[in-house]
């Protein structure tokens, strides 16, 4: 984008930022599943993006929501932890944020097997705007902090900004350079289509049979995965696992004490 680039050239203002207590910022890192393995230099880092985070786009409540500070901190922190290498920039997209209690009633298109448009309501945990806002349910974040819980919605939602970035969300991201976009698209096609053939087949999915949905929600999912449940991404598809290390400039698996096996199924 132009403005992106005459920024680099001219130099930019110092964003404006929240400064976190950091003695809470610590609490919350070690009761976020998402966040627990993080290095004392990484905490330090996701302090710093979520409190430009939060002082760049304004969160709204909604429906009888009551917003605390807690609640802001833990959805900036979940927010900027897939950009923690890669940079707030990738998240410019995202003009404010509302939080609902719980789910939410979105009213949408679908069209039937037979190619018919109907008008449906659904309950949503999250949604991701085009027109940049971030739309979340404040119930299902705090599910989050069960370990049990596979999904994160706040990394699913700003996983579907992130792969908008160029245009379209489509579950093709802008990669970096060296990563080899025939490689992704062809390893993440053919294991999309493995996970719908598993449904097809009544075979139990080995993911949320949710990313079977689309490629973008696929890519969503395993955003999902990617951080929260990293061996289980490996298991699924240990390719997979490696494309979204190297995009998102992370390596979760790592992070942790993983098993030695699972740490191998990666070095194949
Ligand atoms: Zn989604």
């Amino acid at each position: 984008m132009l403005w992106q680039a005459l920024r680099r050239l001219f130099g930019r203002r110092p964003s404006p930022s929240v400064d976190i207590p950091r003695d809470a910022w610590s609490a919350l890192c070690r009761e976020q599943p998402e966040l627990v393995d993080l290095t004392a230099d990484e905490v330090e880092r996701l302090r710093q993006l979520a409190g430009r985070f939060l002082a760049g786009r304004p969160f709204y409540a909604a429906g009888g929501m009551e917003l605390t500070d807690a609640a802001q901190l833990r959805i900036a922190a979940l927010a900027v932890l897939p950009v923690l290498a890669l940079g707030l920039d990738w998240l410019e997209a995202i003009r404010s944020v509302v939080i609902y209690p719980d789910a939410f009633e979105v009213d949408h298109e679908e069209m039937d097997e037979a190619g018919v448009v109907h008008e449906v309501r659904d309950l949503r945990a999250g949604e991701a705007w085009s027109h940049g806002t971030l739309v979340l349910s404040w119930a299902d974040i705090e599910a989050g902090l069960d370990p049990e819980v596979a999904t994160s919605v706040v990394v699913h939602e700003i996983a579907h900004f992130i792969d908008g970035a160029n245009g379209a969300e489509n579950g093709f991201p802008p990669l970096g350079k060296g990563q080899d976009r025939r490689r992704w698209t062809a390893d993440f096609q053919s294991a999309f289509e493995r996970l719908n053939d598993a449904l097809d087949a009544d075979r139990e999915p080995p993911i949320d049979p949710y990313a079977a949905t689309n490629p973008a929600e696929f890519f969503a999912v395993l955003s999902e995965y990617f951080f929260r449940l990293p061996e289980e991404l490996v298991h699924f598809d240990a390719g997979l696992y490696r494309h979204l290390a190297t995009f998102y400039g992370q390596d979760p698996l790592h992070r942790r004490d993983a098993p030695a096996a699972v740490k191998s199924a990666l070095d194949v």
